[in-house]
This record gives C-alpha cells, sequence and structure tokens, in this order.
C-alpha cells in the first residue's frame, strides 16, 4: 500500500580516483573510510517522509538545538553487502534491519520507514558506490543505515517532530586478520546495559552511550568486551558489546547449543537468530533458555561447556577464550576457537559470501 518515494540521484562529481579508492581498499580497518555518497530522507509530521537524495558524502550543517543532541532520539542499523562469486553484490537479510529498525522507531517514539524505502535507499547506495564493495573473501561494505530527531527545540514534553533518515557506506576488511583470535570477556558487575521496561531492546545509540564506561572498566582489567549480566539479579548472562553470545554443551555430533532467550533486554541480533536456524541445519538441538554466571564457571571447569562465542554482523562469530569477574577467572575451549564455533563460522561465511547454496533465501541481490 505504501507508495515507494523517489530517490534522486544527485552524486558526488568529484568521486576518488580508482587508484585513491584501491590504496583504501587494500586496507580498509572497520568504519575509518566512507564511500564517495550517502542518502537522506526527510520527515516531518503531517507530511510523512519527503526529499529522498542520493549526495556526495559530506558533513551536515545542523541546528545546536536540534533535539537528537538534546534528548537523543538516535537510532541505527548496521549491515554487510558482499561482493559474490558471480561478481555481483548481495546483502544478508536487510528486510530483517529494516524491520528492527521500525521495531527501535516505535520504541522511541520515532517515524516508521517503510520497508521498502529503507531497501531503496540501501540499494541506491550499493549501485552508486559499487566500485567500493571488495573482491576478496570475508571482506564487505559495511552499511550504516540511522536515524535521529532534527527538530529544533529544547522543549522535552513530546518526540520530535522532525526526523533524518541516512545511509552511509564503509568497506570493512576481513575482521580477524590472520585467523579468528578469541577474545577475553569481562562479566560486568558493576553496571548494566538495560532494565526491564527499558531500551535494551533498541538499536538506539544511547545504550552505546551507557555501556563506554563498562567497557572502559573492561579493558583496564585486560578484557577485550564486556559481558553483560541480567539487571534484577545480575546473575543471568545477557550478551556481549555489540554480540549476542552462544554457549555449547558436550562435544560432536549430541552437541546442545544455547543462547540467552530474548527477555526485552538484550538486542535481538539478526546473526543470532540466523544461527539458530544454521545450527538446526547442522542437527545440532538448540535451545533459547536462561545460563548463569555460575554454570558458566562450573561448566568450563566440569567439562560441560565446551565453547563459547560471541555473534553480530561486524565480526561474524567471535569465540570466547576467557572469562573474569572481580574475584574469578576461567578458560574456555582452552583458549583457543572450538570445533562448532568454527562450524557454525564457515556455514554462515559461506552462505554471505555466496561459498554455499542459501536454503532459507536470506541473500538480497543490491545495485544490480
Ligand atoms: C547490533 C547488536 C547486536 C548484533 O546484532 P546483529 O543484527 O547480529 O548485527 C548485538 N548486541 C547489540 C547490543 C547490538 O547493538
Amino acid at each position: 500500500m505504501t507508495q515507494q518515494i523517489p530517490i534522486e540521484l544527485k552524486p558526488s562529481a568529484h568521486p576518488l580516483s580508482a587508484a585513491e579508492r584501491e590504496k583504501i581498499l587494500a586496507n580498509p580497518g572497520f568504519g575509518r573510510y566512507f564511500t564517495d555518497n550517502m542518502v537522506t530522507i526527510k520527515y516531518s509530521e503531517g507530511r510523512g517522509w519527503h526529499d529522498a537524495q542520493l549526495s556526495p558524502y559530506a558533513p551536515l550543517t545542523m541546528d545546536p538545538a536540534a533535539m537528537v543532541l538534546h534528548y537523543g532520539q538516535s537510532i541505527f542499523e548496521g549491515l554487510k553487502a558482499y561482493r559474490q562469486p558471480d561478481g555481483s553484490v548481495a546483502s544478508f537479510r536487510p528486510d530483517a534491519n529494516a524491520a528492527r529498525l521500525n521495531r527501535s522507531a516505535r520504541r522511541m517514539a520515532m517515524p516508521e520507514l517503510p520497508e521498502e524505502t529503507f531497501i531503496a535507499a540501501v540499494d541506491a547506495l550499493v549501485k552508486q558506490d559499487i566500485d567500493w564493495v571488495p573482491q576478496a573473501g570475508e571482506e564487505s561494505l559495511y552499511l550504516r543505515p540511522f536515524m535521529f530527531a532534527t527538530e529544533v527545540g529544547l522543549g522535552v514534553n513530546s518526540p520530535a517532530k522532525e526526523y533524518l533518515f541516512m545511509v552511509l557506506a564503509s568497506p570493512a576488511g576481513a575482521y580477524f586478520k590472520g585467523g579468528v583470535k578469541p577474545v577475553t570477556v569481562w562479566l560486568s558487575e558493576d553496571y548494566v546495559r538495560a532494565a526491564p521496561g527499558g531500551t535494551g531492546e533498541a538499536k538506539c545509540s544511547g545504550n552505546y552511550a551507557g555501556a563506554m564506561l563498562a567497557t572502559q572498566q573492561a579493558v583496564e582489567k585486560g578484557c577485550d568486551q564486556v559481558v553483560w549480566l541480567d539487571p534484577t539479579e545480575r546473575r543471568w548472562i545477557e550478551e556481549m558489546g555489540s554480540n549476542n553470545l552462544y554457549f555449547v554443551r558436550g562435544t560432536g555430533p549430541d552437541a546442545e547449543i544455547i543462547t540467552p532467550a530474548l527477555t526485552g533486554t538484550l538486542l535481538p541480533g539478526i546473526t543470532r537468530d540466523s544461527l539458530l536456524s544454521i545450527a538446526q541445519d547442522l542437527g545440532y538441538k538448540v535451545t533459547e533458555t536462561r545460563i548463569s554466571k555460575e554454570e558458566w564457571q562450573e561448566g568450563c571447569a566440569d567439562g560441560s561447556i565446551t565453547e563459547v562465542f560471541g555473534c553480530g554482523t561486524a565480526a561474524v562469530i567471535t569465540p570466547v577464550g576467557h572469562a573474569k569477574t572481580a574475584d574469578a577467572e576461567w578458560t574456555v575451549a582452552g583458549g583457543e576457537m572450538g570445533p562448532i564455533t568454527a562450524q557454525m563460522r564457515k556455514a554462515l561465511v559461506d552462505i554471505q559470501t555466496g561459498q554455499a547454496p542459501d536454503p532459507h533465501g536470506w541473500m538480497h541481490p543490491l545495485g544490480s
């Protein structure tokens, strides 16, 4: 029923030369370089979404009283476009990102964007900047759709009436150069990420702002990432940094794969959701349940918990090698990547990069 608003194409007249672009693509890192263009779509109450444009990547001019700067209505998504074996480009479940953006929008009292407009915006940017999609293996073009309040005013009695939706694109190297490296995690007992009825389920900027101090503490303790516990009992494992968590109980074909159930305080990851299906495809028993920090520690000590990994768009799957709390420390899977973690990682990456069939219809061609 919704009508797709046309995206006006006004691309950069001065894109980077092929040589300059190739130099960046040789070592893009993550989120450091951006393509030649971006997409912007405006929203005003009464008028709806309007003025959709693809234009040169450039700084924004914003009123200092723009409401996002004061009251933080800001949400985002992250997805990747991968080069396929035939040279075409496809992204992984962009419809799921579009749907989640709208769930986040509802929680933050922001306007929903028609899913087809989300896809059209991402598609237009990939099409224009297609030469920025890397050619090799796990390298990708990371896409960052986001939305924030632009209405000018310091009144805080109601949500903003004006917003901007944007899409940026940034080439991303393979997350783990020279092999996947297990991380050491810090179980945060001092801070919580989200509370019942709060914004934990929304992909909103504020969740990240509130997590920075815990991440800093984790780094001070010699850890790479924070593992969040439930806000009420501070006992049940929720998620890790910008990753959901998976646990493996047992070994071989009889292993059970476990992930914390979506309680409303953790972020419903699209990678998490996809791995539920992949684990079943591989013949494992899969359970969404609760797992406590004691069960994790004791399971590693008695050998019943054999592997633990995080999952999210950026790194796909990250093995956990060590875990620490203020008064305990333990090793997971001998500090190495376990075999089921490696198997699940390969199964997912092979679908994303077109090396394996796509039985769930997850891949969506872009830019063609
Ligand atoms: C984005 C995000 C994830 C992972 O979600 P994916 O859709 O798999 O990328 C997990 N936790 C948090 C807090 C996130 O913001």
